[in-house]
């Protein structure tokens, strides 16, 4: 395996301490105690019937990180792909790249559980040989109807005492298409009157006559998921098999298959509890309706939860496997604050965006003592986190832009910008003065007259002047024009989907999580701007560029995260 833990906090950092937490606990003991022969297989499942999400991310640094942190160590990555009627190719390949990007690798490890149709199938034979599965006739409703309650006990089939040769014979009867769906399927014979709802004689394999992505139509029997996973799983040699709590009540259900059947090194299931991120919703099948229902622009919008939506808006890999390491792995169920997210990213696009200026909502200004066709190039840091990064020219000349909100023409008490006859200074440059607002008939500013302190550039003999405010300003003739999108929470509440008012989640879609501003003015050198560097605009925030809708000499740029943390000043 190629993963390097050392990889996970980039080039040159020193390695970071590994995580630690009650399943890393488990597995340390397990190899202390030789458990396993002292093998350590983990595997990351997901089912391709969409995009993965910031809550797979957790995941999967969970069971890749294991691998990656124990010598001979690995983790598989295995499509669940039992239930056909959802899943697709596109998701298969998207979950690769969404994997690879993250920093992971499986090697030679990946695995369909569709691969394992034939011996799932002669795993059911013996099942059915040793009397522990049965053909049931009950329709989906009565077989509802008989499992009881957790209080009340469950009434047995009345399928339940067929023999052998007649489970054997109508199985394989299922198998080779004699029944439509849903008229029979197989259930484990365990216990109808367990406290464990899923030990009440639990459905093995349906009748679903659909093709399937992989095995076309080559069957029309599906393994139910309890049933395959286990099984999967030990074909595979995993020896710890990571799940969400929720699975936490099927795991008597999965030891109970595994000790029917003839393996010797049985994978232990345990369970952790899934990240739940505020602003947002998680379950795939309601981010597949935002997609259809096209109130996103699709599974990789910038403002999607999906590590392709994430991508695109500017995360770093770094930054979310910072982020699934500052959450930890528990046994409880919260709700993680999506600050923390947040602050990952811009502490890591802190460490490496180079700093540019941009102006988002531009103001033109004319400076009156500046020569006409005088141009000077004015020497910028690129990122002061990171000399290796250099700097670069940027023009200054008479005619430039700066930001309407950097401008106030009757200032507020403590507005440090500029104002009439007031003074600012333009970073890298001189300091300006305002001296007269121009305006059209209907009373809107259509520019600024100015002028300069022409020696109070640095160097300069004023250079050292006191002056309250700096702010960031383009210069006209070399701006950059571009669309500029600003994205917000998608959501208005914590918890769309959990809200006490029992409202449709789609209800509390945030109106304003994307403003595009279709004519900001970027300094010159973001004219051959191209994805995957990450921008700190100067005093406004961090920036890519989209690599979806941009062409060449035609950036637009993605807002991935403000400077600060706007929603906090907006609670009270
Ligand atoms: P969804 O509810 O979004 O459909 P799922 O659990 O059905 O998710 P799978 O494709 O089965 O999605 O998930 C693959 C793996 O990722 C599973 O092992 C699952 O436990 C884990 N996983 C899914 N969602 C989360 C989450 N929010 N937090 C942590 N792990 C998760
Ligand atoms: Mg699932």
């Amino acid at each position: 395996m190629s993963n390097d833990p050392t990889s996970m906090t980039g080039p040159g950092a020193a390695p970071a301490a590994a995580p630690s937490d009650f399943i890393r606990d488990i597995i340390a003991e397990d190899i202390a105690t030789n458990k396993h022969g002292g093998k350590v297989v983990t595997r990351f499942p997901p089912e391709p019937n969409g995009y993965l999400h910031i809550g797979h991310a957790k995941s999967i640094c969970l069971n890749f990180g294991i691998a990656a942190e124990n010598s001979g160590a690995r983790c598989h990555l295995r499509f669940d792909d039992t239930n056909p009627a959802r899943e697709d190719v596109e998701y298969v390949d998207s979950i690769q790249a969404d994997v690879q990007w993250l920093g992971f690798n499986w090697g030679d490890h990946k695995y369909y559980a569709s691969d394992y149709f034939e011996q799932l199938y002669e795993y059911a034979i013996l099942l059915i040989k040793a009397g522990k599965a049965y053909v049931c006739d009950q329709t989906p409703e009565e077989f509802k109807r008989d499992r009881g309650t957790p209080t009340i006990p469950g009434t047995p089939s009345p399928w339940r005492d067929r023999t052998v040769d007649e489970n054997l014979d109508i199985f394989a009867r299922m198998r080779a298409g004699e029944f439509p769906d849903g008229a029979r399927t197989l259930r484990a014979k365990i216990d109808m009157s367990s406290p464990n709802i899923h030990l009440r004689d639990p459905g093995l394999y349906r009748i679903r006559h659909v093709e399937h992505h992989r095995t076309g139509a080559a069957w029309c029997i599906y393994p139910i998921y309890d049933y395959a996973h286990c099984i999967s799983d030990a074909i595979e040699g995993i020896t710890h098999s990571i799940c969400t709590l929720e699975f936490e009540v099927h795991r008597p259900l999965y030891d109970w298959i595994l000790l029917q059947l003839p393996f010797t090194d049985r994978p232990r299931q345990i369970e952790f509890a899934r990240l739940n991120l505020g602003y947002t919703v998680m379950s795939k099948r309601k981010l597949l309706q935002l997609v259809e229902e096209n109130l996103v622009s699709g599974w990789n919008d910038p403002r999607m939860p999906t590590i392709a939506g994430l991508r695109r808006r500017g995360f770093t890999p770094e930054s979310i496997r910072q982020f699934c390491k500052r959450i930890g792995v528990t046994k409880y169920n919260g709700l993680t604050d999506i600050a923390v997210l947040e602050y990952a990213v811009r502490e890591d696009l802190n460490k490496h965006a180079w700093r540019v200026m941009g102006v988002l909502r531009p103001i033109r200004v004319e400076i009156t003592n500046y020569p006409v066709g005088q141009v000077e190039m004015l020497q910028a840091v690129n990122n002061p986190e990171d000399p290796s990064a250099g700097s670069r020219e940027v023009p200054f000349s008479r005619h430039i832009y700066i930001e309407q909100d950097d401008f106030m023409e009757v200032p507020a008490k403590k507005f440090f910008r500029l104002s009439p006859g007031g003074e600012v200074r333009l970073r890298y440059a001189y300091i300006m003065k305002c001296e007269q607002v121009i305006k059209d008939e209907a009373g809107n500013i259509v520019e600024l007259k100015c002028t300069v302190d022409l020696d109070s550039k640095s160097g300069g003999a004023t250079a050292g002047r006191k002056i309250k405010g700096t702010i960031h300003w383009v210069s006209a003739p070399h701006a950059c024009s571009a669309e500029v999108r600003l994205y917000d929470r998608l959501f208005t509440v914590p918890e769309p989907d959990g809200d006490a008012s029992g409202k449709d989640f789609k209800q509390f879609l945030n109106s304003n999580s994307l403003e595009v501003l279709s004519h900001a003015k970027l300094e010159q050198s973001l004219a051959e701007a191209v994805p995957g560097r990450p921008y700190q605009f100067e005093r406004v925030g961090y920036f890519c560029v989209d690599a979806w809708d941009s062409s060449p000499g035609e950036p637009k740029f993605n807002r991935t995260i403000g400077l600060k943390d706007a929603w906090a000043k907006a609670t009270p």
